[in-house]
């Protein structure tokens, strides 16, 4: 096939990582252009922050990263952190509204942030193939021949087709992302080409994602959403844990304190450990506080049945599903307890736990755990085995809690490697 483009640098994948490469590659006058399989830009970013993309934090540390690696990762973000994010959206004409430390667009659209972005390349002439899916590349010289496929109407046939065509760089990034959220229709073939390149990475697994649990009465609490401590443990040792609004579902369990925990959960299923979930429903009050509290309710409702007895203390659907686990009979009259059944029942308050026996899924995970390994990179993010290849974004093995973390991952990896692509065509070289 004869080539007919040519570029300083091409950027596959046109999401957070890779529109932020290219609006710093093309600043200094690179010839740049991207390829994205979807036909709009920045797909997932629209989805981010339910729409109104947080897109970093303003408590920014190593302990919001959980890949291994975090040390790597993070001396990466510090060089160009939340502050600098700020900036450079704000140079692009997006302010920013911060709630809890959470950093959103002013406007709280996501679209004011993709749309930032697509204008800014666009002003510098980066070339978009939509619709085209990057599938291989080989090297000729200093060269990458990127084979992509581009799927557009076959006027003869009416009806898509894909045709190949060749791109020619001298720099390609990798900005592909992962699968999450990903339905199966459009889902990438990451896993395909880093094998194909044998590039090492670790194994992709949900991270940020609801758990399913192995509890018949989970479903008497569906649509509850209480505060609440969940603590993972794996093999019975305690693992991670995090509070906040629990989310109850027919399934199991969801809502950000979930989300946080949940890469641990996953990547012990995966080896094929027993993983349990132990929730505290009343993380506000100590042991003792609780037993006093539950002992003036069963003392005050003497003539009330246990199933009515805490509605003014604890979600109703949310205090049977405890009483049930616990086989308590909830048409007992409170004047029926003793005090061994009000420990009982603050036991189960400060503990309910349960075995989890999966997670919600790819399809239904903010992000994934796994990636290209650090070990395969070097400290600009350039693959030890093909110099001028570049990776960045959620494809490296780095996974941030929720809070933003994950778009500031995305922007400093970005960052990251175009100061060195830069620093080598300006002759200066990265430090
Ligand atoms: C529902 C949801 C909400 C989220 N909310 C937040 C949030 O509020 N804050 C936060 O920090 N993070 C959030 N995240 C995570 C964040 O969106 C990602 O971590 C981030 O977008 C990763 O950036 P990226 O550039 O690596 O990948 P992406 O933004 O996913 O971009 C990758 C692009 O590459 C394209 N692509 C894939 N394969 C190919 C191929 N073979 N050829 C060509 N193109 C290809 C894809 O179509 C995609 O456009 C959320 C994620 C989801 C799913």
């Amino acid at each position: 096939m004869k080539d007919f483009f040519e570029y300083d640098c091409l950027i596959v994948g046109a999401g957070a990582s890779g529109l932020f490469a290219a609006s710093l590659l093309s600043t200094t006058g690179l010839k740049c252009a991207v390829v994205e399989a979807n036909n709009k830009l920045g797909a997932k970013l629209l989805q981010t922050g339910n729409g109104k993309c947080n897109f970093t934090n303003l408590n920014l540390n190593e302990e919001n990263y959980q890949n291994e690696d975090r040390d790597k990762a993070f001396a990466i973000i510090k060089e160009f952190d939340n502050k600098e994010v700020i900036n450079y959206f704000k140079e692009l004409g997006v302010l920013t509204k911060v709630r809890d430390g959470y950093v959103y667009p002013r406007s709280e659209t996501a679209l004011s942030v993709v749309n930032a972005l697509r204008l800014d390349i666009e002003s510098k002439k980066v070339k978009q193939f939509l619709n085209c899916s990057f599938k291989s590349f080989k090297k000729e010289g200093d060269y990458f021949l990127v084979n992509c496929l581009e799927n557009m109407e076959d006027t003869s046939k009416k009806q898509e087709a894909s045709f190949p065509i060749t791109i020619k760089a001298k720099k390609l990034i990798i900005a592909t992302g992962t699968n999450a959220s990903i339905d199966n229709k459009r889902k990438s073939n990451q896993e395909e080409f880093l094998k194909d390149m044998s590039i090492k990475y670790k194994k992709f697994l949900p991270a940020l994602v609801a758990l399913k649990a192995d509890n018949k009465f989970i479903k008497l609490a569906k649509g509850v959403r209480a505060l609440g401590k969940v603590t993972i443990l794996v093999d019975g040792k305690e693992i991670a844990s995090d509070t906040g609004e629990i989310q109850y579902a027919d399934y199991g369990i969801s809502g950000i304190p979930i989300f946080q925990v949940s890469r641990y959960a996953t990547a012990a299923l995966n080896d094929k450990r027993k993983v349990y979930a132990s929730l505290d429903i009343t993380p506000d009050f100590t042991k003792e506080e609780l037993f006093e509290n539950v002992s003036l309710i069963v003392k005050n409702g003497q003539t009330k049945f246990l199933r009515e007895l805490f509605d003014g203390f604890i979600n109703h659907k949310l205090m049977e599903f405890i009483l049930k686990n616990i086989n308590v009979d909830l048409d007992i009259k409170a004047s029926n307890l003793t005090s061994k059944d009000i420990d009982k029942i603050c036991k189960a308050l400060k503990n309910t736990s349960f075995e989890i026996i999966d997670s919600k899924g790819e399809n239904f995970a903010q992000v994934l755990q796994g990636g290209v390994l650090f070990s395969e990179l070097t400290n600009d993010l350039e693959s030890k085995k093909y110099p001028g290849l570049y990776f960045c974004g959620e494809i490296v093995d780095v996974d941030g809690m929720c809070g933003g973390y994950n778009l500031q991952w995305a922007f400093s990896s970005a960052h990251k490697l175009s100061k060195k692509i830069i620093g080598e065509y300006s002759g200066t070289g990265s430090n």
